[in-house]
């Protein structure tokens, strides 16, 4: 079990003193309600904070008995309420975000605004409290590079901004800059974590912010998957109980303070491929189209050939590897999606 040492503040929880209070922002998404199981499992408090945007009550309602979980509808937007919140927690994980590219470019406004200010305050509270926090980052944020494996230090290649897609990792940049910034100019305990294609149980069906959510979704609509482009661009697919881990790994890690973290798998993927792999599992019958991006994404798109995390640092410094094989974690998932989604909505 983890210490507690690493934490600015004293511990100040009723139950044993190695469980601490998290403040999760964005506990009800994807990933978050993931993070929130994980926390709650070791025995840890946690109060999650959501505006439900994207984010579902029902990712957490298997919790709804246990009084070491406190939900707070709300936004990252609202300074008192952060302010209130992040002084009762010894600790803060940041997921709350516009997420995706896909919703990035049908919103930027709001995509860049909740991603850079809200973060801005959770980071301004933090510092006012003490309070470490993890800010949850995006392999996007490599843009265009071809440098594979993508390396943590490394440049990143950002198209223009008559391109509508690069907000969403220029807001993510921008993110881990003032994280950074606050570790350095305020000493802040920060730590920053890259998620490569997370993927898993609770995605959200209609496949904003993943391919591979609307691949199933297709698939079990009995529908063709729409593979954009050529099918040949790359992700590495990671299974989000592996997410999880390296993230929880990442704000335990004393050594890990100022430290920038590409957390994912390093098995390449296509999308070709990916496509292959659910067409197998679902129907193989399936056919796919192929579609162009101009088509899925507007005029003005770029897409990442490419996406491979280094994963050294990862490895070296957290001990964290990624373990659940992409064809485990498709079985998983697409078993998720025929018991827990009665609906076969819209993608
Ligand atoms: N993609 C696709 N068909 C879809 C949705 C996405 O071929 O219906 C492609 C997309 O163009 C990208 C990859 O799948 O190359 C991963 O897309 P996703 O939105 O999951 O995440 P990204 O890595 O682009 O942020």
């Amino acid at each position: 079990m983890q210490s507690a040492s690493f934490f600015r503040k004293p511990v100040q929880v009723d139950v044993r003193p190695e469980f601490v209070h998290y403040l999760v922002t964005g506990g009800a998404g994807f990933i978050g309600s993931h993070l929130v199981d994980a926390l709650l499992e070791q025995g840890h408090r946690v109060t999650v904070l959501d505006d439900l945007s994207t984010g579902s009550l029902e990712n957490l309602d298997h919790h709804r008995a246990d009084p070491r979980l406190e939900f707070v509808q709300g936004s990252i937007l609202d300074q008192p309420l952060v302010a209130r919140l992040v002084s009762d927690a010894d600790a803060i994980y940041h997921l709350a975000a516009v997420v995706g590219v896909k919703h990035v470019v049908d919103d930027p406004l709001r995509g860049m605004v909740v991603n850079v200010q809200g973060t801005e305050i959770i980071l301004e509270e933090a510092a006012r409290s003490g309070c470490k926090v993890l800010v949850a980052s995006s392999s996007e944020t490599y843009g265009k590079s071809v440098q594979v494996p993508l390396q943590e230090d490394a440049d990143t290649l950002i198209g223009s901004s008559t391109v509508p897609r690069w907000s969403y990792a220029l807001s993510k940049l921008l993110d881990e800059q003032l994280a950074l910034a606050y570790h350095r100019q305020k000493e802040l305990p920060v730590v920053v974590v890259r998620y490569f294609n997370a993927y898993g149980p609770r995605l959200d069906p209609r496949g904003y912010g993943s391919v591979v959510a609307r691949f199933i979704s297709q698939a079990r609509r009995g529908e063709p998957l729409t593979i954009y482009g050529d099918g040949e661009q790359t992700r590495t697919f990671t299974y989000v109980s592996d997410t999880v881990a390296g993230t929880m790994a990442a704000m335990t890690t004393p050594s890990a303070v100022g430290m920038v973290f590409n957390i994912g798998n390093n098995v390449e993927c296509s999308i070709e491929v990916l496509a292959d792999k659910i067409r197998g599992i679902v129907n193989p019958a399936l056919a796919v189209t192929h579609i162009p991006y101009q088509a899925a994404y507007g005029a003005a798109f770029e897409e990442t050939r490419r996406r491979l995390p280094d994963t050294t640092r990862a490895r070296e410094i957290l001990g964290f590897q990624a373990t659940v094989p992409l064809d485990e974690g498709l079985r998983r998932t697409i078993h998720w999606f025929e018991e827990c989604f009665y609906e076969l909505i819209e993608a």
